[in-house]
């Protein structure tokens, strides 16, 4: 073995004090692995290495392997740390050396290492700075393939809303032409069919545009809710009384159970939660073919009632359940545009179902799907769980105090 030169000397003497140091003072101000002393052994020997053949280039593995797990886990944050720690052990090895070695050979020492150290930060910096430019290059790529997305989802959502639009237009500009004929010719005809066509149109057209309003008002969080008592039966009674001629005409079967949690009084804003059902019976009544059944049962869970709506129609597929509670998650099928409210597979604008996620998130509930799948000749249904937070207080403090004392007065008219 070569007898070691002088400055190799010098390194092996200041190892031992050099590792304690570095590794206590590291171990304070930043979060080490536990194998951080064997590193800064490798560190070490790399040094010495580099020391003695004159090449920095020696340190290149363990400045690289640190750099790389400093950056891979703290991009978002603390993008500098291995320079910063570099920047620290300069400081720390002139420390060292002052206190253990003479004068000449601490000089000696930093003239050897500084080089080294400088190396090691320029290495460090710039692999740095090239994983922060590829971050930042990777997430605007992110953020332009959002955009991408973006920008398609709107302009197919310009042709469903355009198509969804111009059905009720034809349909009132027609009565509107049919009348104005009879009008020119000036028979005595009644109108009456013709403007309840013209309502229907009209009807439909604001709805749309109703359903634009809540997504819009959804989306910016200026859906106010008007929290008053009721019970979630009275809601499925005037919801099924509403679809029973659909019902009777599609020969379809609704099962209303009586389940526990039916007849407790709940704060909720009673016409948005049946605005939320509604959409929900409503998509059950489009997507089951004639003759099938639309059961609404339900269950009491701790601090929530869970209304679950169960359908024996074309299903849905574990991609489109992914989707179809997202605003215009389901534009694809320009043709299935029917405007048709309740037709068979008559899809809408998309909003629905995103409409009743809005609504029911606004009241701390949620909503999810369940379905085996979609399939047009199995029907093998879907179940719609909707999850309303059971409030027997109103959460707006005016209007507890308001059935505070009613419920006292009537005694108990509020709470069952
Ligand atoms: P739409 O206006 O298209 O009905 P929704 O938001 O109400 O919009 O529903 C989104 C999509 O989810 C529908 O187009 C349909 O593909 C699917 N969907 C919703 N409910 C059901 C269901 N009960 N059975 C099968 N598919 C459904």
């Amino acid at each position: 073995m070569a007898t070691k030169s002088p400055i190799q000397k010098v390194v092996a003497k200041i190892r031992p004090v050099w590792i304690i140091r570095v590794g206590q003072e590291m171990a304070r101000g930043m979060e080490v692995r536990a194998d951080f002393e064997e590193q800064l052994g490798r560190f070490f020997d790399l040094l010495e290495q580099s020391i003695t053949t004159g090449d920095p280039a020696w340190m290149d593995p363990i400045l690289l392997d640190w750099a790389k797990s400093s950056t891979e886990t703290e991009l978002e944050d603390e993008p500098y740390q291995i320079s910063f720690l570099i920047n620290r052990m300069i400081a720390l090895t002139i420390q060292v050396a002052r206190e253990t070695l003479t004068k000449q050979q601490a000089l000696d020492l930093l003239a050897a290492v500084i080089p080294i150290y400088t190396y090691g930060l320029e290495v460090v910096a710039r692999y740095e700075m090239e994983t922060r430019v590829a971050h930042i290059s990777s997430e605007m790529e992110k953020v332009q393939k959002r955009m991408e997305r973006v920008d398609k989802s709107k302009s197919a959502f310009i042709s469903v809303a355009a198509h969804e639009l111009k059905t009720p237009i034809t349909l009132i500009e027609g009565y509107a032409s049919m009348m104005d004929d009879l009008m020119q010719q000036s028979k005595g005809t009644n109108l009456d069919s013709l403007l309840a066509g013209m309502n229907t149109g009209i009807d439909r057209l604001r709805a749309i545009v109703d359903d634009m309003i809540d997504v819009s008002m959804i989306d910016n969080n200026l859906l106010q809710l008007n929290f008053q008592p009721m019970q979630v039966s009275q809601m499925v009674d005037a919801l099924c009384l509403e679809v029973e001629p659909i019902i009777r005409s599609r020969k379809l079967t609704m099962d209303i159970k009586d389940f526990d949690g039916n007849k407790q009084w709940i704060y909720i804003d009673a016409p948005r939660i049946m605005q939320a059902l509604r959409n929900v019976i409503n998509n059950a009544i489009k997507y089951t073919p004639d003759g099938g059944t639309i059961t609404i049962d339900g269950r009491t869970l701790s601090g929530f009632i869970e209304v679950i709506i169960t359908d024996t129609g074309i299903g849905i597929s574990a991609e489109d359940q992914a989707t179809i509670f997202e605003k215009f998650g389901q534009l694809g099928r320009v043709d299935l545009h029917s405007s048709g409210k309740t037709k068979f597979k008559g899809g809408g604008p998309g909003l629905g179902l995103p409409i009743a996620r809005g609504i029911l998130e606004a009241h701390g509930g949620s909503i999810w799907v369940k379905s085996e799948g979609y399939d047009e000749i199995k029907h093998p249904g879907s179940t719609f769980h909707i999850l309303i937070p059971a409030r027997i207080k109103s959460p707006d403090p005016g209007m507890a105090k308001l059935f505070d004392t009613l419920g006292k007065n009537e005694d108990q008219s509020v709470v069952e």
